[in-house]
């Protein structure tokens, strides 16, 4: 039976992807050797890294001045590099899920930090707005997609002191002005490749401000001069970054990608609004088009389960909601196709006139 992949990560990759891969697994570049087996310093291997790079500069219009790095140590690394690296005395984070709330975490051993807002009291279910950035802080950091609740910042902010964004479940599904943010960060195994690398976009000029001494390996200058090479990459998640970014520009960029996700997320919540059984957990205005997160209304609670079970006789997986929020999750990532959306929502209409 034909899967429909509704995981949070790792999660739906395109056919695209997942051919070239295991092609390249078995024959890498006609070299008659697996990717798995070849220096990373080949020319073939070198060749997959400089385009990698080059593609995300271009598909996210990356202005001068900034690098693109693949680096390991997932997202939750970055957590650490970026105060590491950025935070002289104080930063401010928005405290939008538990992805900020590990990020606040980390930046505390290296400064003072001051959460603007945060929207933890009522579980994560919106995003908090007019709040002030206080102006003397080094930056200023979002979530721009909370994963766990569904929620996003679908518009690049005005801020008054440096932007830095954790963009690991929802980059290349909008157009950004990159030129609003320091350092953009982003694990892979979310809209891009399987795990092992995440991508960081650093502006030079934010560089080289702390005092402290920095690891040489969580320095981001360090993976600036040497192009992401200084040790060995994580090669294989590189390549199949690539040949994602590839297949992004082949469906036109990153706003045909947006147009699809629009209309993904909206069929979705539209059914979600016009069920009599199912209701949506976040607010209307900050609803993330890359989760889609809901759960039965209190009457029919005790089906949660059942549903899930039938909806895996159509091949739906990966709906069932993180434990903190609880109902269902349905991803929508790039590479989903919105034959299995109309899968979900045919199943949800079905479930519920059983019922
Ligand atoms: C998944 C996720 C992370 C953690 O990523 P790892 O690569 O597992 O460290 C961090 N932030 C967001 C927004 C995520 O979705």
């Amino acid at each position: 039976m034909k899967k429909h992949n509704f995981y949070a990560g790792p999660s739906i990759l395109s056919e695209y992807t997942l051919n070239n891969t295991a092609e390249a697994i078995k024959d890498f570049a006609g070299t008659g050797l697996s990717i798995l087996e070849i220096s990373h310093r080949s020319k073939e291997f070198t060749a997959v890294i400089e385009e990698a790079a080059t593609l995300v500069k271009e598909l996210l219009d990356i202005p001068e001045g900034y690098h693109v790095l693949f680096l390991g140590g997932g997202a939750s690394l970055q957590f650490c590099m970026a105060p590491f690296n950025l935070l002289a005395k104080k930063a401010a984070y928005l405290e939008t899920g538990t992805w900020a709330v590990n990020a606040i975490k980390e930046a505390k051993l290296f400064g003072e930090v001051d959460i603007v807002a945060s929207s933890k009291e009522a579980n994560f279910t919106f995003i908090p707005k007019g709040y002030t950035i206080p102006t003397d802080a080094d930056y200023f950091h979002i979530t721009t997609n909370n994963t766990i609740y569904g929620t996003e910042i679908r518009k690049d902010i005005d801020s008054p002191i440096p932007l830095v964004a954790d963009m690991s479940s929802d980059i290349f599904s909008r157009p950004i002005d990159v030129s609003k943010y320091d350092l953009i960060y982003a694990g892979a195994q979310k809209n891009l490749a399987p795990a092992g690398v995440t991508i960081a976009i650093v502006k030079e000029s934010a560089l080289g401000k702390v005092e402290r001494s920095i690891p040489t390996m969580l320095d981001y200058r360090t993976h600036i001069k040497k192009g992401s090479m200084f040790n060995t990459p994580p090669v294989l998640p590189i390549f199949a970054a690539l040949q994602t970014l590839k297949w992004y520009k082949e469906l036109g960029g990153i706003k045909e990608l947006e147009k699809r996700d629009i209309a993904k997320a909206t069929k979705l919540y539209d059914a979600i609004d016009s069920s009599k059984m199912f209701v949506g957990t976040t607010a209307h205005e900050d609803r993330s088009i890359m989760n889609v997160c809901y759960v039965m209304k209190p009457e029919f609670t005790e089906l949660e389960k059942e549903f899930v079970d039938f909806a895996s006789t159509k091949g739906i997986v990966g709906i069932k909601g993180h434990r903190s929020v609880g109902g269902f999750r349905a991803s929508l990532y790039n590479a989903l196709p919105i034959e299995s959306v109309d899968v979900l929502i045919n199943a949800m209409k079905e479930f519920e006139k059983n019922h």
